[in-house]
């Protein structure tokens, strides 16, 4: 009885204070996850096949989301109250975004569990030039119209914002494969690797980002964190997407602008 009573306190006391628990418990000098802040001795195993240390024991933040938020937190903190939005939010960018003094967040999902709303990415119900930031991590693939959604993420960006959007890519693949004719779950796994998604992007998906009309840099993890990719043990083969709204051409007369539309011309102040 009594042994029940001290486990039933530990296991509480072990949900409750879980964070600190895990950086406790977790605590090394030879692993660094930027997420959260935590030195631990490794990463934990995470995928199918695993990797073997892809996961940070302590905020759960894979390597993806750890080249992300060291390429954002720099960015953002330019910033005065950003407004961002996180579409399909991990939990572990999610608790930093929150965190950022003033910041207006909206988190996003498609079915809206767990999130601020509901929304479709091709139809979003934003107003133009509400955001600051756009965040969108490996959700592109999963959407039939991703042009759509590149162009809403524009449309809903101020002059000046930027998004990371970020895609499983293929770099040995030249160009994007996808085949609207396959639309079964089985069909889709056999041909795009995932019963969810509509496409393989190859190297092309830049071409994509600009079609939209995103000036787009792409940065590598290595230039991201320099020096420090073995200690955040970061994903070296994918690169980060950084769009931006284009800037806008000089002014040279109407023909001109009507030839080249540009977001500031959503501005008052430019007319
Ligand atoms: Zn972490």
């Amino acid at each position: 009885m009594a042994t029940d009573l001290v486990s039933s306190i530990l296991k509480t006391l072990r949900h409750r204070f879980s964070p600190v628990y895990r950086r406790v418990r977790h605590f090394g000098i030879h692993r660094h996850c930027p997420v959260c802040g935590s030195n631990v001795r490794k990463f934990l195993p995470f995928g199918d096949p695993p990797r073997p240390e892809a996961r940070c024991p302590v905020c759960n933040s894979l390597e993806r989301h750890r080249m992300v938020w060291a390429f954002m937190e720099p960015r953002l903190a330019k910033i005065a109250r950003p407004a961002v939005l996180h579409v399909a939010p991990e939990p572990c960018l999610r608790a930093n975004l929150e965190r950022l003094p003033g910041v207006d967040y909206w988190s996003s999902s498609y079915d809206g569990a767990g999130t601020r709303i509901q929304a479709d990415i091709t139809r979003l119900p934003f107003e133009d030039a509400t955001f600051d930031v756009v965040l969108c991590c490996h959700v592109l693939e999963h959407v039939l119209d991703d042009l759509g959604a590149m162009r809403e993420f524009m449309r809903v960006l101020r002059p000046g914002g930027w998004a990371v959007l970020q895609v499983p890519l293929e770099m040995d693949r030249e160009t994007t494969y996808e085949d609207a004719s396959i639309v079964t779950p089985e069909e889709r796994t056999r041909a795009f690797g995932q019963n969810d998604h509509v496409r393989i992007y190859g190297r092309d998906y830049t071409d994509r980002l600009k079609a939209a009309g995103f000036s787009v840099s792409l940065f590598s993890a290595g230039e991201i964190i320099p020096g420090d990719l073995e200690r955040c043990v970061l994903d070296p083969h994918e690169p980060l997407f950084f769009c931006e709204l284009p800037q806008c051409p000089p002014l040279q007369g109407t023909a001109q602008l009507a030839k080249q539309p540009c977001v500031c011309l959503n501005e008052s102040s430019v007319v």
